[in-house]
């Protein structure tokens, strides 16, 4: 499908209705607009490129936050405090969601309706579930798209929530503007996220429920901290704070939106907040190329007739995996 450079003049005109409500910031626009994203039909999938070539010129103006954390930390108690501030301080906050365990579990991570319930009942905000592991390209390419959309739709702030499963929080962070770890103030929860790699990752760590123990929320700040000196840093110019906050008794929320926006001018000024932008953009282009060409190669008569015998040859040991890969990919080349 070649949609590139589509002139808004080719969109049918349901589809321009679309656009039009996104940008007129309709969240009934919005909504129709991301479930046609979310689609696994093949046309409509064609018309989603379109209406998103459309908005691409309108996208790029939030700022982009993912915020992670094991199940219980805390996250959409904090994301509604946060949302709320930041909608009392005359932002539009989205809230989207990755979650790739949403197959299996057969709910999503805000597909509770209870969940941020108060956010929800809010003018500037727009709350919407993880797609589910089956859609077409992925769930993490469809909140993406999700994201340019709601940018496109004049919202100040995008928070992708991810849970603490698999490659998730890997996969956030490198959709986002800045990444943050929301953490409990026990040794067992910080071994296991610098096991894991997270924290290296991490442009931000957030102690929660600070109210419980304060002693022991700053004991694990300043632990933290003295960790993360022994930790290769991501950017020259900037080391990652950590933070005590109280997501239920709203502490702690200003101090860090103040952080956030420190770090959106410090990477600013240094170039590097385009720079990732850039980045991300490739590595998003080259990530699609890499799935969609196993589509193709999979789904290639050719190939497709070879590869059982050839399976079961590698699984036997009749064969060598380097062997059998080579001949499938040159069966290719006729
Ligand atoms: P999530 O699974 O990471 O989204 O966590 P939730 O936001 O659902 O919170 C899990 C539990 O911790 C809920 O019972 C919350 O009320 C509670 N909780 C969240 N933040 C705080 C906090 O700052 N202080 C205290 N005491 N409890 C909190």
């Amino acid at each position: 499908m070649d949609v590139s450079n589509t002139p808004s003049a080719l969109l049918a005109p349901v589809d321009q209705q679309l656009v039009d409500g996104v940008l007129a910031r309709s969240r009934r626009a919005l909504a129709k607009t991301i479930t046609l994203i979310e689609s696994t039909r093949n046309d409509h999938q064609v018309r989603a490129q379109r209406v998103l070539t459309t908005l691409l010129p309108y996208t790029g103006k939030a700022i982009r936050v993912g915020i992670s954390g094991a199940p219980g930390a805390g996250k959409s108690t904090f994301i509604e405090t946060l949302g709320i501030y930041l909608i009392e301080s005359g932002k539009r906050v989205a809230v989207l969601a990755v979650d790739p365990s949403s197959s299996v579990s057969g709910g999503s991570i805000l597909g509770d309706k209870t969940r941020m319930e108060l956010l929800c009942q809010q003018e500037g905000a727009f709350i919407r579930p993880s797609p589910s592991a089956g859609a077409l390209g992925g769930v993490a390419d469809k909140t993406r798209e999700a994201m340019l959309v709601c940018e496109a739709s004049g919202f100040d702030v995008i928070i992708v929530e991810t849970v603490g499963v698999g490659q998730s929080e890997t996969t956030v962070a490198g959709m986002v503007d800045v990444f943050v770890l929301l953490q409990l103030p026990n040794a067992g929860d910080d071994l296991q996220a610098i096991k894991k790699g997270i924290v290296e990752i991490a442009d931000l760590i957030v102690y929660n429920k600070a109210d419980i123990d304060e002693r022991a929320a700053q004991f694990a700040r300043v632990q933290m901290q003295t960790a993360l000196t022994m930790l290769r840093s991501n950017s020259p110019n900037w080391r990652p704070p950590v933070l005590t906050v109280s997501a239920l008794a709203k502490r702690g929320i200003p101090e860090f939106w103040a952080e956030i926006e420190r770090y959106r001018s410090t990477m600013s000024a240094s170039g590097e907040f385009e720079a990732k932008r850039r980045r991300q953009a490739v590595n998003w282009m080259w990530g699609l190329i890499d799935s969609g060409l196993r589509h193709y190669f999979r789904e290639h008569p050719v190939v497709h007739a070879a590869l059982p015998g050839l399976l079961h040859d590698v699984a036997e040991g009749r064969t060598t995996p380097g062997a059998a890969a080579y001949r499938l990919l040159h069966s290719l080349n006729g």
